[in-house]
């Protein structure tokens, strides 16, 4: 396999996914209760703006949560907006506390010589504490959709990663947990590509996402390293 960079994706993959496990609508009511606003109301509105969330529409966290308040004829005490942006900034650098793993993985790959790319589909929270996780040393580049404007399964986004990486699409392994269509996504562009998946992520729901691939399963960081020293 002629491969010479891996790309990963990070919700699920590096980290565990807390924004998809049963404790985040506990988080949200939080922020709704700093916010003075309903539960449910809060709650429907910050998943429906994701995709805006993601796509890098709203430039600041606050700007996301002023536009919540202004849908429900709010406005937001500036004090409680910035609570709250804080609150989800701390949840995701805790968030990002790498799974098992995955540090010594990605430091294995570079020593095995491989170039590595992380793409994840995000808001401005993750580019903002990125620095801080013990990732930022470890990859050559990392792209961020709330960044970009661009999310999986977006060919246009892994062109970013591809070009940054300076390799071609088919010299590129990829690997997620299947969200957003990026298997597919990556397997258009060409590159190779496996599923990540364990069981034994207590965090994390059961991925309904899994069922049908066929491709390459990995239950283990682990075994990517094996995969790739072939
Ligand atoms: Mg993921």
């Amino acid at each position: 396999m002629a491969v010479k960079a891996v790309v990963f994706d990070l919700f699920g993959t590096l980290v565990f996914d807390k924004f998809s496990s049963e404790k985040y609508p506990l988080f949200l009511s939080r922020l709704a209760s700093f916010l003075n606003l309903k539960d449910s109301d809060f709650s429907s509105l910050w998943q429906a703006s994701y995709q805006d969330r993601a796509l890098g529409k709203f430039e600041t966290l606050q700007d996301n949560l002023r536009w919540i308040g202004n849908q429900l004829g709010h406005a937001l005490e500036p004090s409680a907006v910035d609570k709250s942006a804080s609150a989800i900034v701390d949840l995701t650098r805790q968030a990002l506390t790498p799974r098992a793993q995955a540090v010594e993985v990605l430091y294995q790959l570079r020593l095995m010589g491989f170039k590595t790319g992380l793409m994840s589909d995000c808001g401005p929270a993750v580019p903002l504490v990125w620095k801080e996780t013990p990732f930022e040393d470890l990859f050559d580049t990392a792209v961020f959709s709330c960044r970009e404007g661009l999310k999986k399964p977006d060919p246009k986004f892994y062109q970013i990663v591809l070009d940054r990486l300076a390799v071609p699409a088919r010299e590129c392994f990829y690997l997620g947990d299947g969200h957003s269509g990026e298997l597919d996504g990556a397997k258009g562009m060409g590159m190779k590509t496996a599923l990540i998946w364990s069981a034994i992520d207590i965090d994390e729901p059961e991925r309904l996402v899994v069922k049908g691939w066929e491709g390459i399963t990995l239950t283990s960081l682990a075994e990517l390293v094996s995969l790739l020293a072939i």
